[in-house]
Formats: C-alpha cells, sequence, structure tokens
C-alpha cells in the first residue's frame, strides 16, 4: 500500500457484481477491501485478484458489529475513501405468503445495514472533506416486479436514500450515486430466472440489447462513478441494464 494508493470497500465483493466492481477497482490501482459472511470465497476472490485485494468477513446484518468493523479497517489502512454498498439479498415469494420477518430480514441487509454502514464510513470520511459512495439498487425499483415485494421495497429505500444521503454530503464533499443494474448474469439472477423461463423472456424482451448483462458492465459504470471523471456527479441512479428500464 503507497499513501497515495485510493482504499475502498466493496461489500458483496467476494462474488457476483460486487467481484467484478473489485476486480476493476484492482486493476486501476486501487486496494480494496471486499466484505462478506463466507471467509473461504471471499479469500479466493481476493487470491483471484491479487495484492490490491483484501478479505474481511462480517456479516452486515448485525447491525452492532458494525462500528468496531469500520474501526478495524481504519485502523489497518488509514482511511476509506470508497465504499460500495452492493451486498444484499434477493426472495421470491407471492406476496401474501410473505411473512413479517421474511420481510424484516430482506430489508435488514439491503436497507439497515446499508445505512448504518454509510453512516460509520461517512464519519470518516468528513474530516477528509471527501469521500465517493455508490449504492445499487435495481430495476425492482424502476418499475413493478411480481413476487419480490421486500426486494422491492428495499431497492426504492436505496434510491430514496442516496438522494437524501447526496444532498447532505455533497457540500461535504463526499459524492453518493446509485447503480440501477438491469438483468445481470449472476447466481443471484440465476436463481430468479432460470427456474421460471416466462419471467427470463420478460426480461430479455423489453431489453433493447437483448441479453444479459455482465457483472463487469456494472464494474465499469462504478469506477467510472468513483473516478476524478465522475467529479461533478453527485445523487443520480444510473441504469446499466441494457435499455431494460425503457424498454417496450
Ligand atoms: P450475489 O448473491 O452474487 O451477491 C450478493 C453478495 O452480498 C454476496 O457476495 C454475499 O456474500 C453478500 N452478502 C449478502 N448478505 C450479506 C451480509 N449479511 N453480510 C455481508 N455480505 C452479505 O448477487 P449479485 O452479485 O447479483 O448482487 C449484488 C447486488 O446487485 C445486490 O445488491 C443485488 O440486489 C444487486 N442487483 C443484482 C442484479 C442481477 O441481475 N444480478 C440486478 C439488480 C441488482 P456472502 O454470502 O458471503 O455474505
Amino acid at each position: 500500500m503507497t499513501t497515495t494508493q485510493r482504499i475502498a470497500l466493496v461489500t458483496g465483493g467476494g462474488s457476483g457484481i460486487g467481484l467484478a466492481i473489485a476486480e476493476k477497482f484492482t486493476t486501476a490501482g486501487i486496494l480494496t477491501i471486499i466484505v462478506g459472511r463466507d471467509k473461504d470465497r471471499l479469500t479466493a476472490a481476493a487470491k483471484q485478484l491479487g495484492a490490491n485485494c483484501q478479505p474481511l468477513s462480517a456479516d452486515l446484518s448485525d447491525l452492532t458489529s458494525i462500528p468496531a468493523l469500520v474501526q478495524q479497517v481504519i485502523d489497518r489502512y488509514g482511511r476509506i475513501d470508497i465504499l460500495v454498498n452492493n451486498a444484499g439479498i434477493n426472495m421470491k415469494k407471492e406476496f401474501t405468503e410473505v411473512t413479517d420477518e421474511e420481510f424484516d430480514r430482506i430489508l435488514l441487509t439491503n436497507v439497515k445495514a446499508v445505512f448504518s454502514l454509510s453512516r460509520e464510513v461517512v464519519k470518516t470520511m468528513l474530516p477528509h472533506g471527501a469521500g465517493n459512495i455508490i449504492n445499487i439498487s435495481s430495476m425492482a425499483s424502476r418499475y413493478g416486479i411480481p413476487k419480490v415485494i421486500a426486494y422491492t421495497a428495499s431497492k426504492s429505500a436505496i434510491e430514496g436514500m442516496t438522494k437524501a444521503m447526496a444532498v447532505e454530503l455533497s457540500p461535504k464533499g463526499i459524492l453518493v450515486n446509485c447503480i440501477a443494474p438491469g438483468f445481470i448474469a449472476t447466481d443471484m439472477s440465476a436463481k430468479a430466472l432460470n427456474s421460471d423461463q416466462e419471467r427470463k423472456q420478460k426480461a430479455l424482451g423489453r431489453t433493447p440489447l437483448g441479453r444479459l448483462g455482465e457483472p463487469a458492465d456494472i464494474g465499469d459504470a462504478a469506477l467510472f462513478l468513483a473516478s476524478d471523471q465522475a467529479k461533478y456527479v453527485t445523487g443520480v441512479v444510473l441504469p446499466v441494464d441494457g435499455g431494460n428500464s425503457i424498454g417496450f
């Protein structure tokens, strides 16, 4: 690590979209700490990405552990320049079958953990008067998708929080943006789409580019938002979706 090297924290960086973001960041020379629950998967991912990647296992749904987690990163690396709130869980179930506990479980990881982690990281960014936060929402917050009520509520909250954070934090030097991925080929989308061909056809049918996106497509967008080229961009929700959100 050099003193000028930027430092990123990417939640869910051990798989799928988070791993692709971490790959783009590390290749661009950013020291990238990847967070997830599965220690073995994180270690393997960090090994794959090389010296610029460091694994840190944690369950972000344990909100009380978040302040100590952030402190651990600060003690070890000095600061956090970029936070990517990518970790998320999904659940596909009929509206009337979803229990209050299940709804809470999705909101806990997808919303409350994002809030708690952002709050703690922002406290460490404020003294530097600089920082970059990237949240990850979904097409579920752009239009209605059946059988994902809790996920939709969570991703709509993410887009609202992005705007609220951007207006409050941008004057203090911290940019806050959001990427809304379309249908991207990962384990999560495979679970939702492969067992439901009608849903898959529907998703692709309204995607002008006619194919699923690659995790690297989201990685490229995150790298752009974290770069100096995006220094006048804050509060946006950027769809990276092959046109899905405007598709017919
Ligand atoms: P994955 O399931 O591959 O990634 C989710 C990641 O989140 C995993 O690495 C997982 O790691 C981590 N995670 C989940 N819960 C926790 C937790 N409690 N604490 C720490 N880490 C956690 O799915 P994707 O890559 O597809 O999804 C990444 C993000 O992109 C999500 O926010 C998702 O909603 C969003 N998205 C994905 C789309 C797609 O088409 N794939 C479309 C739109 C949005 P571990 O299990 O080790 O904890």
